[in-house]
């Protein structure tokens, strides 16, 4: 059926039209709230699925649950080939170099646990720096402050301006030999901002500093390269890219992830193992220790083509052309005071109204059908940073439509006019 969409569709109808039509792949996007049809503006949370990947997990359970590496057998080997097939199109996804740099783990925080603790404790020592961004979501903060502390290391914030923009000659500034790792939002959950990665990148590069990126909230928007990025490690999480929960990904720079030693540590991340010494298994294995979520791995595998076959460039243009209708309607609402008006932006509209809290907002929001997301987006200093203790938070998918930017934008005028 969605072949069928895909490919009817693209003759006849510009690229616009065409990722509108795949609205009706959502089924969750059907339902009615509170008796008002569900607009559904929450995806920088978690996106909806489409039938595919809905589909593609249920057959894995119909026809080839089991598990994998290990077993003989034909179940065993077939979902074996199904969870590394998924492994050779996330490379291929992410235009990684090789599948031994692609690591399965449960989403962008076990990711960046993944480095900081393994990565981290090798190489930050006492007096050493971390560097990070002002506008880093917490798992991008949290890993690094707990390394430094026990490494006797500084974690040192990169500062942003009024309109949620690094300051980049501030970054070259704290770019010193104390440095030893740079971690950085490759597009903000709070603000929006898709920060100038490659630059930033090239920058550390040229001080012999690696990169982290941490791409939850760029790779649902824009085609992601990773070796144009030119950047050390990369990490996303299924559920935010259509996918299931409980699967993301790693990508990690061979090299380093070979010098690395293991994060967490059991079966299937070893090749051998007496009680006097282990031997660790090879890459992408010695970080994937224990039974993963096969059935989240084929199902990001679903979803990852569903997004190919829609093309990422289309949806970056779509979602651009809507993010600017919505700021433009949203902005005219006296009272409203939009957070993150970076010039680089993707599917992001943070915003406060005067007077009004945030929660409430999203609470009467939700009587009109409109799931937004209200609170501190995991992201306190950024709350702090702006003087303000939440944010409504309206975050877009290319499912959504200019129709439903009218609804929230009459919904946020009904909770002016009923809480005054
Ligand atoms: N980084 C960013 C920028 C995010 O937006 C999120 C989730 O909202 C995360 C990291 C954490 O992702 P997860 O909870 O899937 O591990």
């Amino acid at each position: 059926m969605i072949e069928a969409t895909l490919n009817t569709a693209q003759p006849q109808v510009d690229g616009k039209a065409r990722l509108e039509l795949c609205r009706h792949h959502f089924p969750l996007l059907r339902q009615r709230v509170n008796g008002k049809p569900l607009v559904y503006l929450d995806n920088a949370a978690t996106s909806q699925k489409p039938q595919v990947v809905i589909d593609t997990i249920m057959r894995y359970y119909m026809e080839e649950n089991s598990n994998i590496h290990r077993g003989v057998h034909y179940l065993s080997e077939k979902a074996t080939e199904a969870y590394e097939g998924v492994r050779a199109t996330v490379r291929q996804f992410l235009n990684a170099g090789d599948t031994r740099e692609i690591i399965f783990v449960r989403g962008t925080t076990e990711a960046i646990n993944l480095v900081a603790h393994s990565y981290g404790r090798v190489h930050v020592g006492k007096d050493d720096e971390v560097l990070i961004s002002a506008m880093e979501h917490h798992s991008n903060i949290v890993p690094w402050q707990i390394v430094c502390e026990e490494r006797g290391a500084r974690l040192r914030v990169i500062p942003m301006n009024d309109a949620g923009e690094l300051l980049v000659e501030e970054y070259e500034k704290l770019l010193t030999p104390r440095t030893k790792i740079v971690g950085l939002a490759h597009v903000s959950n709070a603000l929006g901002t898709v920060n100038p990665v490659k630059t930033m990148v090239a920058m550390a590069h040229a001080r012999g500093i690696p990169v982290l990126l941490d791409g939850a909230q760029a790779v649902p928007h824009m085609r992601v390269d990773v070796r144009d990025l030119d950047c050390d490690f990369y990490a996303f999480s299924g559920h935010k890219v259509f996918g299931p929960t409980g699967i993301g990904v790693l990508y990690g720079r061979e090299s380093l992830l070979n010098a690395m030693p293991p994060y967490q540590s059991g079966g299937d991340m070893i090749k051998w193992v007496t009680f006097e010494k282990t031997v660790y298994n090879d890459l992408p294995y010695k970080f994937e220790a224990g039974t993963p979520s096969i059935a989240g791995g084929v199902g990001l595998g679903a979803a990852i083509e569903y997004l190919t076959k829609l093309d990422l460039d289309a949806i970056g243009l779509y979602e651009h052309d809507l993010l600017q209708y919505a700021t433009a309607r949203l902005s005219a609402v006296p009272r409203v005071r939009i957070v993150g008006t970076a010039r680089e932006k993707a599917a992001v509209l943070s915003f406060t109204v005067e007077g009004i809290h945030p929660h409430d907002i999203g609470t009467i929001l939700d009587l009109e059908g409109v799931a937004i997301r209200t609170g501190h987006h995991c992201a306190q200093p950024v709350m702090q940073r702006f003087g303000i203790p939440a944010t409504a938070r309206a975050s877009f998918a290319f499912y959504n439509t200019k129709e439903d930017v009218d609804v929230l934008v009459k919904s946020v005028e009904k909770v002016i006019e009923v809480l005054g």
